[in-house]
C-alpha cells in the first residue's frame, strides 16, 4: 500500500503539481452539496481545475447508499474516461469516492460483490483525497463504509487506499460546530481504538499515541475558537488516527456506535465519543479468561494506563471522566435518552443491531451480549 500525503494550507499547488505530472485533462470530482463551497474548497480548486473536463458529483446521502452508488456508476460509465477522481469534503464523501473506484468494474455493483461473493476488483483509476472535515480519517484508510438498507458493511481493499491525500487545515476554519465537535471526538476515539486494538502493531501505537496527544489538546479549541494552530493541529491528529485505524482497524465501539447512528440518527463521532468512556472502563476490567489479546491481561492493563496519561490523568476511571467531559466542553450530549433511547426494548435493538461477534473480536476484551446491555444501561 502506497499513499503520498501532504499538509498544508498550501496543499492546492501539490495538488496542481500532481495533476501537471500525470498529465490529467479530465477529472470525476467528487464532493459534498454546499461544504464544497462554505469550506473554500471549491476557490481553491477553481485555479487548480481551469481547462480541465470536469464532472461533479454530489447527488448522494451522508453514510453512503449502495443505490447511490449503482446509480452514479451508472451515469458516470456513460461518459468519456476520467483521468482521475478527485474527492473533497468529510468521511462519507471520501467514502463515495473510494466505493465507486471499488465497484467500478462490477457487474452488479455492490448487491453481487457483498451478497453474492462476486470478487471486489478495484480500478486503477488514480484517486486524491482531500478531508475537509477532521476527521474520519478516511484519506489515510483503504476500506469504506456503505449501506444496503439499515445494513452496514464495511469494505477492504489495497487498491482503494487514496494515492495522493491533501490536508488543508483552513477548510476546517468553517465548520458548522456541530460537526467539527463530532468529526474531532471520532478522529481521537479512532487514535484511542486503534492503540488498544488487538492488532496493534508498535508502528500503529506510535502513530495513534501521536494523534491521541495532538487531539486531546486542540479539539476544543479547534471547535470553540477555530484557533489556525489548533485547527492545523486536529487535521494532523485526524490524519494520523486513519493511518492507525488503516493498521489496526478500529473495535467495538465503532462496532457498537452504528446502530445508534442507523437507528436514532446520531452523528457518528457523537456515538463513538459516548461509547469509548464506558469502554475504556470495560476493557480496564479484562481478565486472564476474556482477554482476547495474545499479550495478555497485564499488556492490554498498560496499554490502557498509557491512554489514560495520554490524556492527563493518573487513572482509568478519571479519564473515562474526562472524557466525558469533553464531549460536553465541546456542546455534545452525554446521555443516551435524550436521543430516545430510553426503555429495555431500545437497548435490546441496540444490542441486536451493534452486537456481532466478529465485528467485536479485535477489542481487547471480549465483549458478550450481557455486557453490553450493562454498558449501555450506564449510558441512560
Ligand atoms: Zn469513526
Amino acid at each position: 500500500m502506497n499513499q503520498t500525503s501532504y499538509i498544508g494550507n498550501d496543499g492546492w499547488d501539490a495538488i496542481a503539481q500532481f495533476l501537471d505530472d500525470q498529465d490529467v485533462r479530465s477529472v470525476l470530482l467528487v464532493t459534498g452539496r454546499s461544504s464544497y463551497t462554505s469550506s473554500g474548497a471549491e476557490a481553491g480548486l477553481g485555479g487548480v481545475l481551469k481547462g480541465k473536463r470536469v464532472r461533479r458529483v454530489s447527488d448522494f446521502d451522508t453514510n453512503p447508499k449502495g443505490k447511490d452508488i449503482r446509480r452514479i456508476l451508472s451515469s458516470v460509465l456513460n461518459d468519456e474516461p476520467y483521468d482521475i477522481i478527485i474527492a473533497v469534503g468529510g468521511g462519507s464523501v471520501l467514502d463515495v469516492a473510494k466505493l465507486l473506484k471499488a465497484f467500478w468494474s462490477s457487474e452488479n455493483p455492490v448487491i453481487g460483490n457483498l451478497y453474492h461473493e462476486e470478487p471486489l476488483v478495484p480500478d486503477d483509476i488514480p484517486l486524491i483525497a482531500i478531508p475537509s472535515t477532521a476527521g474520519s480519517g478516511s484519506e489515510a484508510t483503504h476500506f469504506a463504509v456503505v449501506y444496503e438498507g439499515k445494513k452496514k458493511f464495511s469494505i477492504a481493499h489495497e487498491a482503494i487506499l487514496p494515492n495522493f491525500s491533501v490536508i488543508i487545515p483552513s477548510l476546517l476554519a468553517s465548520l458548522p460546530r456541530s460537526v467539527a465537535a463530532a468529526s474531532g471526538m471520532d478522529a481521537l476515539c479512532q487514535a484511542i481504538e486503534s492503540y488498544w486494538s488487538i492488532f496493534s502493531t508498535e508502528e500503529s501505537q506510535k502513530i495513534a499515541a501521536e494523534a491521541i496527544s495532538l487531539a486531546w489538546k486542540s479539539l476544543e479549541k479547534a471547535v470553540l475558537s477555530r484557533a489556525p494552530h489548533a485547527l492545523e493541529e486536529m487535521a494532523k491528529a485526524s490524519h494520523l488516527a486513519g493511518k492507525a485505524i488503516n493498521i489496526t482497524k478500529t473495535t467495538a465501539p465503532h462496532a457498537v456506535s452504528y446502530a445508534l447512528t442507523s437507528f436514532y440518527g446520531l452523528q457518528h463521532g457523537h456515538a463513538v465519543g459516548l461509547l469509548v468512556p464506558e469502554f475504556l472502563k470495560y476493557n480496564a476490567a479484562v481478565t486472564e479468561d476474556d482477554c482476547l489479546d495474545h499479550r495478555g491481561k497485564g499488556w492490554v492493563q498498560e496499554q490502557l494506563m498509557d491512554i489514560s496519561h495520554r490524556l492527563g490523568c493518573p487513572n482509568i476511571e478519571s479519564a473515562s471522566d474526562a472524557l466525558k467531559s469533553k464531549l460536553r466542553a465541546i456542546g455534545l450530549g452525554t446521555s443516551l435518552d435524550v436521543i430516545g433511547v430510553k426503555s429495555n426494548e431500545d437497548i435490546d435493538r441496540l444490542v441486536e443491531n451493534g452486537f456481532n461477534p466478529q465485528r467485536v473480536n479485535n477489542n481487547p476484551r471480549r465483549l458478550t451480549e450481557a455486557e453490553l446491555r450493562k454498558l449501555l444501561r450506564n449510558l441512560m
